[in-house]
C-alpha cells in the first residue's frame, strides 16, 4: 500500500520514526521493525543523470523525440548503415567524456551506501553512462551496456575505448576490422546479466526504485519480482510517480540529489523499516 506516497519530497514519512529512530529491531506498532542490516538492490534509471546535465532519452524533449530509433539504436539500422549508428554514440560519448558531466550528489550518496552499509548493495542501472562508477560504486551491474566499452559484434570481446568507433577499428582479440560497435543494447536486444539481478532480486530484503519511468521491461518488473519472490519491502524514489508507482509499499518524490543523499543518510544513521516484518 503506497501509504506515504502523498508526502511532500523532504516531509516525514514511516523512516522517520521519530522516537524509534535510534532502536534497531523495535517494533513499531506491530506493522514493522527498524533494521540496520538486510539486502539491498537498487535500480536507477535517467533520473539520477539528468541532474548531471545528460541528455535523457525518453522525456519530452529528451533524445527520442529527436532522432528516431529504429534509425540509430536496433541492430537493424547497424547493420543498415553502421556510420550513422557509429557517430551517433560517438557524439553521446564525447558530450559524456567532456568533463562537465560529473557524478551527482545522488550518485556519491550511493557508493557510500555500498561502502558503509553491513550487507550487500548491489546497483542495477538501466544508465549507459559511466557516472555510478565514476563516484565510486564497485557492485555494479550495467544492464543496458555502458557507452564507455565497445564490443566486437564477430566474436563479442568488450573492450574500454577512448576514441571514436569508427569502421576502420579492428577487434583487439579477433582482429576483425570494422565489427567493433557500442556495448549497449540496443532495442529488441536481450538485456545483460539477468541471471545476476533476478538472483539478486530473489534474496534482497530491501528493494528501491531511483529515477525510472516504470515502463521499460524488464526492469519496469523489478519491484514485483522483490516483493512477490523475496518479500521485500519496496521504496521508489522518484521526480514524480512512475508509472509503476502503484507497485510500491512507499514513495518519495523530488530531486534525486535531495531524495537520494537524504535516503541514504537515513539508512547509515536510523536504519530501515521493513513493514510487516
Ligand atoms: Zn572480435
Amino acid at each position: 500500500m503506497p501509504s506515504s506516497a502523498s508526502l511532500p519530497p523532504t516531509g516525514s514519512s514511516r523512516y522517520h520514526s521519530g522516537a524509534y529512530g535510534r532502536q534497531t529491531e523495535q517494533f513499531i506498532d506491530g506493522v514493522g521493525i527498524l533494521r540496520r542490516d538486510g539486502r539491498i538492490v537498487i535500480l536507477t534509471g535517467a533520473g539520477i543523470s539528468k541532474e548531471s546535465g545528460l541528455d535523457t532519452f525518453r522525456d519530452e524533449g529528451g533524445l527520442w523525440s529527436k532522432v528516431r530509433i529504429e534509425d540509430v539504436a536496433t541492430y537493424e539500422a547497424y547493420q543498415r548503415d553502421p556510420e550513422r549508428v557509429l557517430e551517433f554514440y560517438n557524439e553521446r560519448w564525447r558530450g559524456m567524456a567532456s568533463g562537465n558531466i560529473r557524478p551527482n550528489a545522488a550518485h556519491d550518496a550511493l557508493a557510500r551506501l555500498e561502502r558503509d552499509w553491513p550487507d550487500e548493495v548491489v546497483l542495477v542501472t538501466q544508465n549507459i553512462d559511466n557516472l555510478h562508477g565514476k563516484a565510486g560504486s564497485k557492485s555494479l551491474i550495467h544492464m543496458h551496456g555502458e557507452m564507455a566499452k565497445a564490443r566486437c559484434d564477430r566474436c563479442q570481446h568488450i573492450s574500454p575505448f577512448a576514441e571514436d568507433l569508427t569502421l576502420s577499428l579492428s577487434c583487439p582479440s579477433c582482429k576483425k576490422i570494422g565489427a567493433m560497435r557500442p556495448h549497449v543494447v540496443w532495442f529488441g536486444e536481450m538485456p545483460l546479466e539477468m541471471e545476476r539481478i533476478y538472483a539478486a532480486l530473489g534474496t534482497c530484503d530491501l528493494f528501491v526504485s531511483i529515477g525510472t519511468s516504470g515502463n521499460v521491461y524488464p526492469a519496469a518488473g523489478f519491484v514485483q519480482e522483490a516483493s512477490a519472490m523475496a518479500g521485500a519491502h519496496t521504496l521508489e524514489l522518484n521526480l514524480e510517480p512512475s508509472d509503476g508507482a502503484s507497485a510500491f509499499a512507499e514513495a518519495r518524490y523530488g530531486p534525486a540529489t535531495v531524495l537520494v543523499p537524504a535516503f541514504v543518510d537515513q539508512m547509515l544513521s536510523e536504519g530501515w523499516e521493513a513493514a510487516g516484518a
